[in-house]
């Protein structure tokens, strides 16, 4: 998420609050109907849109890609508490004596088992709506679909005059009336403005088209509400179509340049939203008798106010208590400095895919050396194991031991060199230790313990393993009382070549490891599980008859060099934070040596994160950038140890704390790893496997 800043959007669900129990209360009921009104039919009536838009927008990356199954959980149970809340004045009220199952259904779905609890069902239905939608007509379709939605909606409330005019359409909406009160209720309602708060999140508009917006729509929106109104046009008046751009708008102004996060806010306008009825049937209960009914319920401004009152102060209370029971829980985590993130879902369609390309009974093993290619070897390796991945490889014993420590019951070949003295080690977690060479095998047979073992088979690499032709050599290891020799593997090492000799180099290699696995099959020597294969090998020699192939890069939809197989999609995202704006003036210079010197004016920002989290000091000096809300920011001067200084001239709403990506996506602009490495004159590789972002 880009925008993560919302503290003015939580003070405003408070507004929306207050203006929800406005609209319960008439508060200007006994000064004057007209303003009256106005103020709730008209002004309130952006308080429900809002809402929905805010879900909308921090739900944007859930109902676009992954589950929305947790929101939809939450949801279900507030509403629950809700429900169950409202069931004694349900139980006065009578309401209860003639209920069916039909009209209970009807409640609970559509009509919100008291007045205001419609909201509940509406945003639950919305959500699914949405998400389903685009499943099936994709963003764009969804938004068409919503947009249709509304309209009906639209007629079966303000505009229910007009659209009763066309023909037939009288009927469909006694139909629709039989089954709902309303028609903002259910399925009309909420989808347009959660797919707006969706789209939001991609791209906002700029505060002065969000204010000119506003002013001019606010004025279509008063005039449609008036004239509908003398035309004796609505039915209801909770759907205007200016209402909108209204919220739109509205949002927009207050989302940008919005700073922090208030979660106490948050809780505090659903808690107001939540209970306020509730207080205005106490405050009539207690009137009476008190004497007070003329100034506590006929006097709207007080009645109004007694209610503010009353439910700010039970909120308040509820949220307090709220916070207190989870003192006891550990804290939040600090806003973080400098992050990754990891799109799981992407890992799992990657290893997918792979594992697609290669025959049946060829299973992946998951390369997850150097914290998973800086990835973060245990987050990748829960997620792989869970997505039935039964084999992974490291570099060293330490990696492993680790993975052990943290759950992995998996396979484990460690691919580099373990000293004999940890041959304990090594049989203690059932570990596989790759044979580097002769002496090496002879080496760890001497420590005496059992120990597992693949032997790499050296088919011109030469890096490690015992020589395809070595024969002899190969027959010792399989002498060894102690080794058990699980499998042979080798290492293709020009597999990602273009030219000829590299392809012919190549199908020399597989060609020789074969041969050797035939000799020591000829020999009655069982040769356990063979692996050849990398990412490249993978994706350029699918076929070969294998029982193992190791995928590393490709599994985090990158690539060595250049941009990955578009079938793969990319992990990780790196991201930092503002830690300060200024201006520089022309001519003045900024960071270490004085390097960069303004040509004229500029705004530059201090990001918190340097070349101790991983970014490549050269990549200031190749035309290095970030991404600010949306947009593609320069690198200037020298990259530091801890910070880096970003132009950020042309985004202009750019401020501390805002969210800086230097790999990964934001809005529809995106930094992949491969083209920072490029710039940086690395492989891919080297780029991620370095990154080691220090949070706080
Ligand atoms: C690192 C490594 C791999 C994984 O390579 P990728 O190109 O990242 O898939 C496979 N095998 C060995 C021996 C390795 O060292």
């Amino acid at each position: 998420m880009s925008h993560t800043n919302q503290a003015r959007l939580d003070w405003f669900r408070v507004v929306c609050a207050v203006l929800v129990i406005a609209i319960h209360t008439s508060p200007l009921a006994s000064v004057s109907k007209e303003a009256d009104w106005f103020l709730t039919r008209v002004i309130a009536r952006v308080a429900v849109p809002f809402f929905f838009l805010a879900t909308g927008y921090f739900s944007q990356e859930r109902l676009r890609q992954a589950g929305i199954g947790k929101s939809l959980r939450k949801l279900a149970l507030l509403y629950a508490a809700a429900i169950l809340l409202y069931l004694p004045l349900n139980l006065y009220a009578g309401s209860l004596h003639n209920i069916s199952p039909w009209t209970l259904l009807q409640d609970l779905l559509l009509d919100g088992t008291f007045y205001h609890l419609w909201y509940f069902p509406a945003v639950i239905i919305g959500l699914l709506l949405v998400r389903g939608l685009t499943r099936l007509l994709g963003w764009k379709g969804a938004g068409a679909a919503a947009v249709i939605l509304y309209l009906i909606g639209l007629g079966g409330d303000s505009w229910y005059g007009l659209a009763v005019r066309l023909p037939g359409i009288g009927r469909f909406y006694t139909a629709l009336f039989s089954v709902m009160d309303y028609t903002r209720n259910g399925l009309f309602f909420a989808p347009l403005y959660l797919w707006m708060g969706g789209c939001l999140h991609e791209r906002m508009p700029d505060r002065g088209t969000a204010a000119v917006g506003l002013l001019l729509s606010g004025c279509a929106m008063a005039a449609e509400a008036v004239l509908l109104r003398h035309g004796g046009i609505c039915r209801f008046d909770s759907m205007y179509l200016s209402l909108v751009p209204v919220s739109l708008c509205l949002f927009s102004l207050l989302a940008a340049d919005s700073h922090g996060d208030r979660k106490d806010l948050r809780r505090f306008s659903l808690v107001l939203y939540v209970i306020h009825p509730w207080c205005i049937v106490v405050l009539r209960f207690l009137a009476r008798p008190l004497g007070l009914w003329g100034l506590l319920v006929e006097n709207s401004v007080v009645s109004f106010l007694c209610v503010c009152l009353m439910s700010s102060l039970l909120s308040a209370f509820v949220v307090l208590a709220l916070q207190r029971t989870r003192k006891g829980a550990p804290p939040p985590p600090a806003p973080a400095r400098a992050w990754l993130e990891l799109d799981r879902d992407a890992l799992i369609h990657n290893a997918k895919v792979l594992q697609e390309k290669l025959p049946k009974d060829c299973k992946l093993m998951a390369v997850v050396k150097a914290n998973a290619y800086g990835h973060g070897a245990a987050d990748v390796a829960r997620t792989l194991q869970s997505a039935g991945v039964s084999a992974f490889a490291v570099a060293t014993l330490g990696e492993a031991v680790k993975l052990r420590q943290q759950g992995i019951r998996e396979e484990i070949l460690i691919l580099g060199y373990t000293p004999p003295e940890e041959a304990e080690t090594l049989a203690h977690y059932g570990l596989i230790q790759t044979v580097a060479d002769l002496p090496h095998a002879l080496a760890l047979e001497a420590a005496g313990y059992p120990v597992r073992v693949h032997i790499a088979i050296d088919t011109g690499m030469h890096r490690l393993g015992i020589a395809w032709s070595a024969l002899d050599e190969l027959e010792q290891v399989y002498a060894c009382p102690h080794l058990r020799v699980e499998g042979l593997f080798s290492h293709l090492c020009t597999a990602d070549g273009d030219e000829a000799e590299d392809i012919l180099f190549t199908k020399e290699q597989i060609k020789h490891f074969f041969e050797t696995v035939q000799a020591l099959k000829d020999r009655e020597h069982c040769v356990g599980e063979l692996h050849l294969q990398a990412s490249a090998g993978i994706l350029r020699y699918p076929e070969l008859p294998c029982g193992y192939a190791r995928a590393g890069i490709a599994l985090y939809g990158l690539s060595s060099r250049g941009e990955p197989e578009d079938t793969l999609r990319p992990v990780l995202s790196l991201r930092a934070r503002i830690a300060s704006v200024r201006t520089v003036e022309a001519g003045e210079c900024a960071g270490y040596g004085r390097a960069y010197a303004a040509p004229t004016t500029r705004r530059i920002a201090a990001v918190t994160i340097g070349y101790a989290d991983g970014i490549p000091g050269v990549y200031a000096g190749h035309s290095g950038q970030v991404l600010i809300r949306g947009r593609r920011a320069e690198i200037v001067g020298r990259i530091c140890m801890d910070q880096l200084l970003v132009d950020v001239t042309d985004i202009p709403e750019a401020a501390q704390g805002d969210t800086v990506t230097l790999i990964g996506a934001d809005g529809a602009e995106r930094i992949t790893a491969g083209e920072m490495a490029e710039k940086c004159r690395i492989i891919t590789n080297e780029l991620v496997s370095r990154l080691y972002p220090r949070a706080r």
